[in-house]
């Protein structure tokens, strides 16, 4: 006789109604059951169920959408057997650095501006490194990003110029995306960046003008909010659905008192436009000149504002989705642990992190004229590490979020997995996914 048991990885919560609330990390699956159902079966939900059992139909239901597994199946084997293929069979993403110079000064900016414009011989190197890796992969992703990408703009259509005919050579998908600080996002370039294929812009306020010109300011001192603003509106009065424009917005304790006011200008400006999308990051510490100069959240402080600030706005463009996708399967997987993603600076250097570009163990090799990597022993520290067996993730019921690769930077230094979330943010995290949801999303 066929049984069935609750997933490992479906974690049941009680809902503020009453209701429950169930998620399947694996399945990126979210359910609510109306509280009377819920009182129904709550006592059976850590049986084995049998074909009778199933006969109720909140049971039904949940048992046919992957909330529950046939006792039979090794589900820990199951599931990691999927996930190795599913990470196999990703596009190969490249982070490229065109200028590493910026015409910003952020106050906690973490990068040195050392390096400037990228070397002709790396912009050569791009081209056949790309060629060649189209020809493995199903698909080419490429993320401009800085510096200031777009000080760079002649590098950036000359590069997606061959990118673009290399992947259509092979007939494989090219995607691209770009982050950019928005103050030399005119018109004309946007609509080069189009041409390019770029058709995903994350672009960064903190907050409204009063906070935001404290912090990111020109290399010269000057304000800049009011030019970002002036070329989102730009953005947004453009005819089409071909492109999506993340706005981040970054707090830290001083800013979080002027939000409110803030999301009225945003929601009057961009609230009924699907093409935008808004979310929120503390401001943090990532290792770089300017750590001692400014305040930041504390971490889990940090990460429950964010739920929170993403709930006060929820309903506003891309949100939804942002907080969907961190739910489902790979959704906390830090780029940097896989083998078919590279940053590459503007000398050649090959990195891992975007985000940490001074640390020695972060260089893990340097792109050659010839489209090659030579990569060093760095590099295994970084997608080497399996934390599949680690006691921690071992028995997690969010494996499939994070498969203990959330961050490879601190896992390095501090050599065990590194957690995405606490329980209370993961809890609240469901809560804003299912919020006037019906039943089985
Ligand atoms: S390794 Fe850590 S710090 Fe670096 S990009 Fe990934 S999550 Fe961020
Ligand atoms: S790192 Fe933490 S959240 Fe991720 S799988 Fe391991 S125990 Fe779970």
């Amino acid at each position: 006789m066929r049984t069935w048991k609750l997933s490992k990885y479906t974690v049941v919560f009680r809902g503020i109604s009453g209701e429950g609330i169930f998620h399947n990390s694996f399945m990126g699956a979210l359910a609510v059951v109306p509280e009377a159902e819920f009182e129904e079966i709550e006592g059976l939900l850590r049986t084995e169920l049998t074909e009778d059992d199933i006969q109720n139909k909140a049971l039904n239901e949940l048992c046919r959408n992957g909330f529950f597994v046939p006792t039979h199946i090794d589900e820990k084997v199951f599931v990691d057997n999927i996930l190795t293929k599913e990470n196999c069979n990703r596009f190969f993403d490249i982070v490229i650095l065109p200028h590493e110079n910026c015409n910003f000064r952020c106050t906690y900016c973490y990068e040195t501006h050392e390096r400037g414009r990228m070397e002709r011989s790396v912009v050569e190197g791009l081209k056949k490194f790309v060629e060649s890796k189209s020809a493995e992969y199903p698909g080419i992703e490429v993320r401009w990003f800085g510096g200031e990408p777009l000080l760079a703009m002649d590098l950036v259509s000359e590069l997606s110029a061959s990118f673009l005919h290399s992947c259509q050579k092979n007939n494989v998908c090219y995607r691209s995306n770009i982050t950019t600080n928005g103050y030399l996002l005119v018109p004309e370039t946007f609509d080069s960046l189009l041409k390019c294929g770029v058709h995903d812009f994350h672009i960064t306020l903190d907050g409204p003008a009063e906070a935001h010109d404290k912090t990111r300011k020109l290399a010269n001192g000057g304000k800049t909010f009011e030019t970002i603003f002036r070329n989102l509106i730009s953005v947004k009065n453009r005819e089409g659905n071909n492109f999506k424009v993340s706005i981040r917005v970054n707090f830290n304790d001083d800013s979080l008192a002027l939000m409110d006011g803030f999301f009225n200008l945003m929601s009057q400006t961009f609230g009924e436009d699907s093409r935008f999308g808004l979310y929120f990051r503390p401001i943090g510490k990532y290792g770089g000149p300017n750590d001692e100069n400014f305040e930041v959240c504390d971490y889990n402080a940090a990460k429950l504002v964010e739920v929170d600030l993403g709930h006060k706005y929820a309903g506003y463009g891309a949100l939804d989705k942002l907080v969907k996708h961190s739910l489902q399967s790979h959704g906390q997987v830090c780029y940097a642990s896989r083998a078919s993603s590279i940053v590459v600076g503007s000398d050649g250097t090959v990195y891992k992190c975007s985000v940490d570009f001074e640390n020695e163990n972060n260089k893990v090799g340097k792109l050659l004229p010839d489209g090659r990597l030579d990569l060093n022993s760095y590099w295994d520290l970084w997608v080497s590490k399996d934390f599949s067996e680690h006691e921690m993730c071992n028995e997690c019921p969010i494996y499939p979020l994070c498969q203990g690769k959330y961050c490879p930077k601190k896992s390095i230094i501090l050599n065990k997995p590194i957690c995405p979330m606490t329980i209370s943010t993961y809890s609240r995290l469901i809560q804003l996914a299912t919020s006037g949801k019906a039943k089985f999303q």
